[in-house]
């Protein structure tokens, strides 16, 4: 009875080439934050925190908003 179950119909590519929800990150994008989101965050001290400066790590680059923990959280927690 459910007439929209016809998704396999047009090939084993039908659900990639749309592909909507990879359009707004690259792939180069997302492999790269891929191998940081793994790693401590105390690998790879070669940033620096856009706030206060002190030395970040790759994973507080790209899951932090490139800033430490303490900026990250103050950031978070600031409603005013
Ligand atoms: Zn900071």
């Amino acid at each position: 009875m459910k007439e929209s179950e016809n998704i396999d119909d047009e090939g084993d590519d039908g659900f990639w080439s749309g592909g909507s929800f990879v359009q707004s990150i690259s792939k180069e994008e997302m492999e790269k934050k891929n191998r940081t989101i793994h790693m401590k965050n105390n690998e790879e001290m070669d940033y620096a925190c856009k706030r206060c400066k002190v030395k970040i790590s790759a994973h507080n680059k790209d899951w932090h908003g490139g800033m430490c923990d303490d900026c990250f959280n103050k950031e978070i927690f600031s409603e005013d």
